[in-house]
């Protein structure tokens, strides 16, 4: 072994309450690194075809990165991987905080769960030391209860914690898996698989240092990166001075302005992700009303101006930054209003502002601040939960559910108190609460009466704050990636800020090659979304990939001694791009399946705006991306040529 990796991990079966220490070798490593990589091959060999992921049968993953814990910047993000009771396909989610680097300490490069225990529990992983204990007293706690519980219990307060709250517990295919009080891996529904197995938390504590192949050269690589990072430009600083005037600028001419990622960062050092607030909504960034309304028009600059930047910040009273991030876009906020008042709570992301701002025009940021707190505390996610309550307002405001539905509510745009009753009828499950709590395709299903029309998602998942019709690379992402609906990946505007085409020779050809325009914006997202797999599998944060040439190859290199050339690792990073497609595939869904509400792809319905009347058409898209990926139409993924290219034939279909 050289580094980066500890070599192991361990399989929990909950039902025989027996351990399995698996040690896959090199190879294994080099083929798949760690994170989701590691995740997708052992449930592909472990898990068995078409099992229903709220069976015991289904497996559950907790996998750090490959650099977690070697001290490269941005590198402290675990991920969560299983198969997605939300869209039946491959689902994973990640978050950041401390707790990757706690796992990887304890000498486990991943823990996966599988079976179900009969009542609640909860396990403990120490170095090499896996105990399951009884959760009943933990059962119906919220996220920051049942962490300092297990604290208190274990009278060790550096211990790490990932939990589910109430809405995992519930099995709700929108609840997700949380640390540090609040930190979300919160897409694909995975906490409602954790719940399944009534596993309400994994605690972590470990000293083991993480092997690093040649430590002083990540020095190095540090010292180099942060001498660049931290220049700033007066340009960049005015600019984020008078973002509001810019962005209404944007928003009147349709002018658009070449995004630097210099300036985003400036932009996130000072405010966090709540400093795109204003800019999102007024550009055409951010879905408004639904995916029905336009920024300027439906949620004026004021309105969007209540939570964004200054006005969010006037709540933070400390900034944080996950492990080794040189960023620290997080804060930890004062609550004043609500029933949270008094207490702390974490600064909400622009995914949350956007999601209970803009899509539901609600203004209160004292209203947002609560839903946050509650979604929070509850584990489940807050982009879907402001889609399913967005669904629910159109549905009212057409006569398709009334009073008799809601348990009373009068439902309509802006309406908060009746916002945050609907936010606490989804977290209980109670009334028409339960029909939302497994997402807006479900509810559309239950409800009838034309409701689909109105709920806006990809293959079953929620989209999230950041509008296709502005960037069709969102529209690739959203329908043809293996996570449906997912905005972390890339788009054409981050294709552009990660720089692949200067970084990976490969990456230049395919772009040359390509023919036209849409091609070679294609064949751009396409190698950016093989960039992505390696940085989600270093365990790295997307921000750090957007604000900077981030050096992953040289890290990675630094870290396991491999000395692999960038190619070869954008090679590595389809194969495992294809390997969570082949997941998909083995399960049935074809290239349809996960398919893209109409009203992300046509501007017809908007009035005004930067997307008003555009029309994306995504089956040439798909066609572009599935050739460019090399997929095949018909069956919806890697044909078995590229299976076998990629030294993945016996996953092949
Ligand atoms: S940029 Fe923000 S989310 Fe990413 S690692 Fe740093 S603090 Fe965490």
């Amino acid at each position: 072994m050289t580094g980066g990796y500890t070599g192991k991990y361990c399989i929990v079966n909950l039902t025989d309450r027996t351990t399995e220490v698996v040690e896959p070798g090199d190879e294994f490593y080099r083929k798949y690194l760690s994170g989701y990589g590691l995740g997708a091959a052992v449930l592909m060999e472990r898990q068995p075809p078409g099992v229903d992921p709220l069976a015991p049968e289904a497996y559950l993953g907790f996998c750090t990165g490959l650099l977690t814990g070697t001290r490269a910047y941005f590198s402290g993000r675990f991920m969560v991987v299983g198969k997605s009771p939300l869209t039946g396909g491959w689902g994973d989610a990640n978050a950041g905080g401390f707790l990757s680097q706690e796992i990887k300490r304890t000498g486990y490069d991943a823990l996966f769960f599988t079976g179900a225990s009969e009542t609640p529990v909860w396990v403990r992983v120490g170095e090499d030391d896996v105990e399951i204990l009884d959760g009943d007293h933990l059962w119906g706690k919220d996220i920051p209860e049942t962490e300092a519980a297990i604290r208190d219990q274990l009278g060790d307060k550096k211990v790490r914690v990932a939990a589910i709250g109430v809405s995992g517990e519930k099995l709700s295919l929108i609840s997700g898996i949380s640390t540090d009080n609040a930190r979300i891996a919160a897409r694909s529904g995975l906490g409602a698989v954790m719940g399944s197995k009534r596993l309400k938390a994994v605690a972590f504590r470990g000293k083991k240092k993480v092997p690093v192949a040649r430590p002083d050269e990540i020095k190095e690589i540090n010292k180099k990166f942060l001498e660049a990072y931290k220049k700033s430009n007066i340009v960049d600083r005015i600019t984020v001075r008078i973002m509001g005037l810019v962005s209404q600028v944007i928003a009147r001419t349709g002018v658009a302005v070449p995004a630097q990622a210099s300036l985003v960062r400036e932009i996130y050092k000072k405010y966090g992700t709540s400093g795109l607030t204003t800019y999102s909504a007024m550009t055409g960034d951010m879905p408004i009303k639904n995916w029905g309304g336009v920024g300027y028009v439906d949620y004026t600059y004021k309105s969007a101006k209540k939570g964004s930047d200054e006005s969010v910040l006037k709540y933070q009273e400390r900034k944080y930054a996950c492990q080794s991030c040189p960023l620290g876009c997080g804060g930890i906020i004062d609550i004043k209003k609500g029933r949270y008042q008094g207490e702390k709570g974490h600064k909400p992301e622009y995914e949350t502002l956007g999601a209970f701002g803009g899509m539901l025009l609600q203004d209160d940021l004292d209203a947002i601040i609560e839903l946050n707190e509650m979604c929070n505390r509850a584990g489940i996610d807050t982009i879907s939960t402001g889609g399913a309550i967005a669904f629910a307002i159109e549905c009212f405001e057409n006569g398709i559910i009334d009073e008799t539905t809601t348990g009373g509510l009068q439902l309509g745009w802006g309406r908060s108190e009746e916002v945050v009753r609907l936010a606490e009828m989804i977290i209980a499950r109670e009334g028409f609460g339960d029909v939302l709590a497994d997402g807006v395709k479900r509810a559309a299903e239950k409800v009838g009466n034309g409701a689909d029309r109105f709920a806006v998602h990809a293959g079953g998942q929620e989209l999230p704050m950041h509008d296709s019709r502005l960037d069709p690379g969102f529209a690739v992402a959203y329908q043809c990636e293996p996570t449906p609906g997912r905005h972390t990946i890339a788009c054409y505007l981050y294709a552009g800020l990660f720089g692949v085409k200067k970084r990976f020779p490969e990456a230049k050809r395919m772009i040359k090659a390509a023919k036209g325009k849409m091609a070679k914006n294609v064949r751009r997202y396409t190698a950016a979304s093989y960039y992505m797999q390696l940085v989600n599998c270093g365990g790295m944060c997307l921000f750090g990939a957007i604000t900077s040439s981030l050096p992953v190859v040289e890290y990675l290199n630094a870290a396991t001694g491999w000395n692999l050339t960038p190619d070869e690792y954008l090679n590595t990073g389809a194969r495992i791009l294809n390997l969570r497609k082949a997941f998909n595939m083995r399960e049935g869904i074809t290239a349809q399946d996960h398919h893209l509400s109409r009203r992300a792809l046509d501007g017809s319905i908007l009035t005004k705006g930067p997307n008003k009347g555009v029309k994306i058409d995504m089956e040439s898209l798909m066609r572009e991306f599935f050739g460019a990926a090399g997929w095949d139409m018909e069956k919806g993924g890697p044909t078995p040529d590229r299976m076998k290219e990629l030294d993945l034939g016996r996953f092949a279909a």
